[in-house]
């Protein structure tokens, strides 16, 4: 299913906002291979890369001379592909590297959220949304889906010229509170869409069924497909949830009771419950589904939503392994996403492809789940689709903006290459990563972000955790 529609128009390039296109000189690109998605890998291929920011032409080194002028990149021993899209990521988290490992989900959550109170202020989420960039875009991630509470993800992108929506978060799990938090939601939402530019694109997120009442799901739903605002969602990621919809019981329930709040059994499972509440028709990206039943599974194809699979977070805090195959099967579209560094400590999609690649090897009993071509086009057009981005982006092709990503395969680890995809996924990693553009703007050469201070970052992201560990002492 397109889910585009609600989006950009293929080729349209609106110029407010479009400064970072400013002064691009023609380059040409060349790599031992190039993967454009859209067609079979090219030994030593070439990509033109237009003054607009534009793909020009894709093809073996011999078929493209540098035009008059343009600039001529030798990457060598690498592979060029499109910029990798990391659909799930909570850039204002930084700070929570490492800081809650071996909880319970509940317990996880509840020392993530009062720490944040006691310890962090908005300074501290703009430097730790910078700094997930600095990450990301080490690892060739050059598109993120960001949920957030704060506009730290939003100018941080900007600042850095990548790519991505952020997807405003709204709380309130007492029915009694969704106005207010309704009214909080459209005033963030007016707020981030002055910023908002034809590269960062503004969402929202009800954050999940143990944080969100039925009333303010519902409210939510309704202004998201009036405002034509893209949605994600936290859906059927762990047992405590499914007990809370499903039963009224599990670990978030008594909490919740000793908040005043009853817990009614609200489905027969999350995705059920969304699509009764309208949520479904928004069509969301719907993060995790660990927990999803065939019937969930249906009714997620059934309505066009995407899913956001985040294999490393589910694994880390215990709650499974989500059925990618099951609901690649029904024509859902899935993106890869690595969840917030809370849970999985990485922002490398390399390895989260590679891992999910095991996984479903594991739990399937199958040596052919997930082959690496298959990776390449999750971590690329799969995750530009889920995103609703893939007019413009998730494939090298004429036409397509220049979002590239090139990984170094010269290192002991990643050689012999006898398939390039294979060694992109299964012997290379994110610090071997040695280019990240966005619209033929170049973000990162050599390990160096050229768009942020890694450096001053470091200090003032260490600065926040150094308050974090006293709280969570
Ligand atoms: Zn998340």
């Amino acid at each position: 299913m397109d889910r585009t529609a609600h989006r950009d128009a293929p080729g349209e390039m609106t110029h407010a906002g479009n400064e970072e296109t400013g002064g691009l000189r023609v380059t040409l690109y060349r790599a031992a291979w190039v993967l454009p998605v859209a067609s079979a890998p090219i030994r030593d291929g070439a990509v033109l890369v237009g003054a607009d920011g534009r793909i020009a032409a894709v093809a073996p080194r011999p078929a493209i001379e540098p035009p008059e002028g343009a600039r001529v990149v030798e990457l060598g021993e690498a592979a060029l592909m499109p910029g990798l899209v990391n659909v799930h990521a909570h850039p204002e988290l930084a700070h929570y590297k490492g800081a809650l490992e071996d909880l319970r989900f509940r317990d996880w959550i509840l020392r993530l959220v009062g720490s944040k109170r006691a310890a962090l202020h908005d300074a501290d989420y703009d430097a730790a949304a910078r700094w997930t960039l600095v990450e990301s875009l080490r690892a060739g991630v050059t598109t993120l889906g960001a949920t957030e509470m704060s506009a730290a993800a939003l100018h941080a992108l900007r600042d850095a010229g990548m790519r991505g929506i952020v997807y405003r978060e709204v709380f309130g799990p007492d029915p009694a509170q969704a106005d207010a938090s309704m009214a909080d939601l459209r005033a963030a939402v007016d707020g981030l869409r002055a910023h908002a530019t034809d590269l960062v694109h503004v969402g929202v997120s009800p954050h999940a069924p143990y944080t969100v009442s039925d009333a303010l799901f519902a409210a939510a739903a309704q202004y998201a497909v009036a405002e034509g605002l893209p949605v994600a969602v936290h859906a059927a990621e762990s047992a405590a949830e499914r007990g809370l919809v499903e039963r009224g019981e599990g670990d978030f329930a008594p909490g919740l009771r000793a908040r005043g709040i009853a817990t009614p059994v609200r489905g027969t499972s999350t995705v059920e419950m969304l699509d009764r509440l309208g949520v479904l028709r928004a069509r969301p990206l719907l993060i995790h589904c660990v927990t999803v039943t065939p019937d969930d599974v249906r009714r997620i194809a059934g309505s066009g939503s995407a899913v956001a699979h985040c294999p490393v977070a589910n694994a880390r805090l215990g709650h499974g392994v989500a059925p990618y195959a099951e609901l690649a099967q029904a024509g859902v579209c899935v993106g890869l996403g690595t969840d917030s560094v809370g849970s999985n400590n990485r922002l490398d999609l390399l390895e989260e492809a590679r891992i999910a690649s095991i996984l479903h090897r594991a739990r399937l009993a199958s040596p052919d789940a997930l082959p690496a071509a298959e990776l390449l086009r999750l971590c690329t057009l799969d995750g530009a689709r889920a995103l609703g981005l893939d007019a413009r982006i998730g494939t090298l092709e004429p036409g397509k903006d220049a979002d590239l990503c090139a990984v170094s395969l010269a290192a002991p680890h990643a050689r012999p290459v006898h398939d390039p995809a294979a060694a992109v996924f299964h012997a290379a990693q994110g610090t071997d990563v040695v280019l990240a553009a966005v619209r033929g703007r170049v973000l990162m050469e050599g390990g160096r972000v050229l768009t942020l201070d890694a450096e001053a970052l470091g200090a003032r992201v260490e600065d926040a955790a150094g308050r974090l560990r006293a709280v969570l002492a």
